[in-house]
Order: C-alpha cells, then structure tokens, then sequence
C-alpha cells in the first residue's frame, strides 16, 4: 500500500520514500505526492532524487489501484531511498482549473436545473458537459460572469472524510451519484466550497474560490442532443 499525501494535503510539493517495486510501467512508493490521473484530473509530473542519480517523473497513475510513477530513463532500483517532488506550477494550475469546474457545475445545477455528463481539464483548460437543451454564446457570457461572482467571494475550500452512510444520506451530494461508488470506498473523500457546492471526488483543489482567479468561458458548443458543452480558460 503506497501512502498517498495528496488526498490530505494537496499544497505538499515534496516527499521522502523508499522504493517498493519496479513494474513494466513506472516506479512504485511506499508513500508519494504525486497525484494519480483520475476523475478528469491528470496525473503529476516532476523529479525523483536519489543517492547517485534522478529522473524525470512524466505521468502517475494507477494500476490495479497502486499508484505507478512513469518515468524517463533508468529507475531506481528497490530499496534505494528517494526524494521526489512535483512540478508545482502545472499542479497549481490543475488545482486551480479543478476547482473552477466544480464552481461552474455548481452554477449550472443551481441557476439552470442541468447535470453534469462529463469532463476533462488540461492545466488552465478545461471542458465540461451539460444536460441542457441548447446553448449560445450569450448563454456562455452569462455563465462566466456568474461563475466569476462566486469565484470573488472567495469561499473557502474544505476537504472532508464523511462516513459511507453519512454521505449517501447527504442530500447535497445525491446530485452528484455518490450512492453508485464502489462499496469497499469508506469514508468517502468530499469537496465542499463554501455554502455553493459538495461533490464526492479525488482531487487536488486550493484553499478558497479567490486563489482561482478569474475564468473566461471561451467556447460554447453542441454536442448532440440534452449533451452541450462549454470550455473554460484561466
Ligand atoms: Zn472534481
């Protein structure tokens, strides 16, 4: 079991730890900063230090639910005592970019009764899906001003281990399927902003709204039929 730092603390760059295997993917820790791609997120990239060497991390993720450190060139063999530390910039960023989707699928489910139905972030991009029946440009206009509003209030940013029966009861949280996780998954790791939002995920996220900074919705488009699409710019 590699422990994973992230999911506590997201503002950690760094870590010190052992390796624990070697497999045809990457490098596996008995602890790590890196976070794992997942629920649109990507994984961590930076460096890895030892004793006589250092490589570069080009991607983490999990397999078979442990989390696998890609890298470029010879890894470090088991045992060996490593330094790692990830590139914070491109993680902030990712940081940033993940809270201000929560924010604008918060917004649409309030002021526009409509569901998410997917998504997928790029350090400083993002798209994201919506149940709506149509979409426009002056409807993209509209939404950016009031995701921006809320961004401003700087709501502060709270993750939470609620218990399995806790969160399932939780009628803030029915909107975003938490009844359909995994049973083995308790306590269940939750988002909350402010009084605006509380989701159910795995992310990395900043302290409050403010820390996002201001998002421009730079393009609105069809995706068929109730599935219309927006994407975002920090
Ligand atoms: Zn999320």
């Amino acid at each position: 079991m590699t422990e994973e730092i992230a999911p506590r603390d997201a503002y950690a760059r760094t870590m010190d730890s052992v390796v624990t295997g070697i497999t045809e993917q990457g490098v596996v820790l008995d602890r790590t900063v890196f976070y794992s791609r997942g629920g649109g997120q990507p994984g961590d990239t930076g460096t890895l230090r030892w004793d006589g060497g250092q490589v570069a991390v080009t991607d983490t993720y999990r397999v078979s639910g442990t989390p696998v450190h890609v890298v470029e060139g010879t890894p470090p063999p088991v045992g060996t005592e490593v330094s790692g530390e990830i590139d914070w910039d491109r993680r902030h960023l990712l940081m940033r970019t993940h809270t201000a989707l929560h924010v604008l699928s918060a917004i649409i489910w309030r002021d526009f009764d409509a569901k998410v139905t997917g998504g997928n972030m790029e350090p400083g991009t993002a798209r994201m899906d919506f149940e709506l029946d149509a979409i426009s440009v002056e409807f993209g206009q509209e939404v950016e001003a009031r995701l921006n509003d809320e961004l401003v209030k700087d709501h502060q940013i709270q993750v939470l281990f609620l218990p399995r029966d806790e969160a399932l009861s939780d009628p803030d949280l029915i909107r975003t399927k938490v009844n359909l996780l995994p049973p083995s998954i308790d306590p269940i790791r939750v988002i909350q902003i402010g009084t605006i939002d509380k989701q159910a995920d795995g992310g990395t996220h900043v302290r409050s709204t403010g820390e996002v900074g201001l998002v421009r919705v730079v393009k609105t488009e069809s995706k068929g039929k109730g599935n219309k699409r927006m994407r975002i710019a920090l």
